[in-house]
């Protein structure tokens, strides 16, 4: 099915990090065939990482964002969403009612932001884009109440600005603050900051649903409501497959590809848009900067190479800046295990733990304010006693 095969004509779908590093790679290895990328954005391809973190605060500008891609080497095509796949012809129509062929089809069309707005509500502010930017960086200085939906990195990230900004900051979820990404011991670090710098979370088991008719005036839950100047909801991402919808491929959720990122012997996926079938036969879509990396390699190369390529091994490794505590986490830290702390200084506010499993063998190694090469944070989370320094 995936036998190697010449390739002059590769297009990719997708404008962002797992768009750029395909190309990078493909053209690395000698590939020298025509090579199109097909971005629905209209700017040209920047990292994502920075918009919730140093871009809403107004310290760096979107264009410090660029991620490296060589226009003279790839066709870069921007503002053309791509709509549809016609697998059997081998072409992909644009929004512009352009018909595209190819004879390898990178699909690295990402994913969007989760909203909660009914139909007919507006005024409920996402970031995924930098497109959001300018609209939310707006009503950031205009207000005084905001809530923020979702505990998790990038509504930490969001309320971090927030409070930098002089908001009144509450934070909802239905579940304890980051407890599932960052355990027990990790998390109450976080929500200790969060609480010294003015922020007040509100548990919602229920859920919580958008206030207004017209314009979002805050967020309901159980029984209570909540008025804010600025809601903004941080509440998952939706990988972006409805193009795909009338091909063979029929993405439901994502796109589940292989281990080598094929979902079909001409196509490949990788990024936020992709899950991998595990050899258990479980699935599983990690959308992190690293995964997108590593997935997109992977694609290229099995485009280039059919089964010679490397496969992509899922990479549990993620950081987040949160109310001044800059946290790297290597491996899937247990929930309710405290780790074992390595080292540890209070009055920096920087550590280095690591927890074991239940076989009694490390799963996973974090650090926070405290500078270590990432490889031997790798090496802490899966070796028992590594020395870190
Ligand atoms: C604000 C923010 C902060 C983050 N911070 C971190 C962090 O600190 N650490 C970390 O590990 N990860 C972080 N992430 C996650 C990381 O940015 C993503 O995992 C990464 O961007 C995924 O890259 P991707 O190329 O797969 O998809 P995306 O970045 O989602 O890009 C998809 C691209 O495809 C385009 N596209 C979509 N549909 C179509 C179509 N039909 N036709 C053509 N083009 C299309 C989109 O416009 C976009 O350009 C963050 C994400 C966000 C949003």
């Amino acid at each position: 099915m995936t036998a190697r095969r010449p390739r002059r004509n590769i297009v990719i779908v997708g404008g962002s990090i797992a768009a750029v590093t395909a190309a990078q790679v493909l053209r690395a290895e000698g590939y020298q065939g025509r090579l199109t990328m097909l971005s629905a954005e209209t700017h040209l391809p920047y990292s994502r990482v920075p918009l919730s973190k140093s871009v809403l605060s107004g310290a760096a500008d979107i264009t410090t964002c660029a991620l490296p891609i060589s226009t003279e080497s790839v066709d870069v095509r921007l503002g053309q969403p791509v709509v549809g796949l016609d697998d059997q012809a081998h072409c992909v129509h644009v929004a512009n009612g352009d018909a595209i062929n190819y004879d390898g089809l990178i699909v690295t069309s990402g994913a969007r932001a989760r909203r909660l707005a009914r139909p007919g509500q507006s005024g409920e502010y996402v970031l995924r884009d930098a497109s959001d930017i300018p609209a939310l960086v707006e009503r950031l200085f205009a207000a005084r109440t905001v809530v923020v939906i979702g505990a998790g990195f990038l509504g930490m990230e969001i309320a971090t600005t927030c409070t930098t900004l002089g908001l009144d900051v509450t934070v909802i979820d239905r579940d304890p603050p980051l407890r599932r990404l960052l355990g027990t011991w990790l998390s109450a670090l976080v929500v200790a900051k969060a609480e010294a710098s003015g922020v007040r979370f509100v548990r919602a088991d229920k859920g919580v649903s958008l206030l207004g008719d017209g314009h979002v005036s805050g967020v309901a839950y159980d029984d209570v409501t909540l008025q804010a100047d600025l809601v903004i909801s941080a509440v998952g991402d939706i990988p972006n497959t409805e193009w795909l919808q009338r091909s063979r491929l029929r993405a439901a959720g994502a796109i589940v590809v292989d281990q080598q990122c094929f979902a079909s012997p001409d196509i490949v996926a990788a990024g936020d848009v992709a899950a991998i079938r595990q050899p258990d036969g479980s699935i599983t879509r990690l959308p992190h900067w690293n995964n997108a990396v590593r997935q997109a390699r992977t694609a290229a190369l099995s485009l280039l190479h059919g089964r010679d390529a490397p496969i992509a091994e899922p990479d549990h490794y993620f950081w987040t800046d949160a109310f001044g505590m800059q946290i790297k986490v290597c491996g899937r830290i247990p929930e309710q295990h405290d780790p074992i702390i390595l080292e540890r200084d209070d009055t920096q506010g920087s550590y280095l733990v690591q927890w074991t499993g239940s076989d009694g063998n490390p799963s996973a190694a974090a650090t926070v304010n405290r500078k270590l090469p990432v490889v031997k944070l790798r090496r802490l989370a899966t070796d028992a006693g590594v020395v870190a320094t």
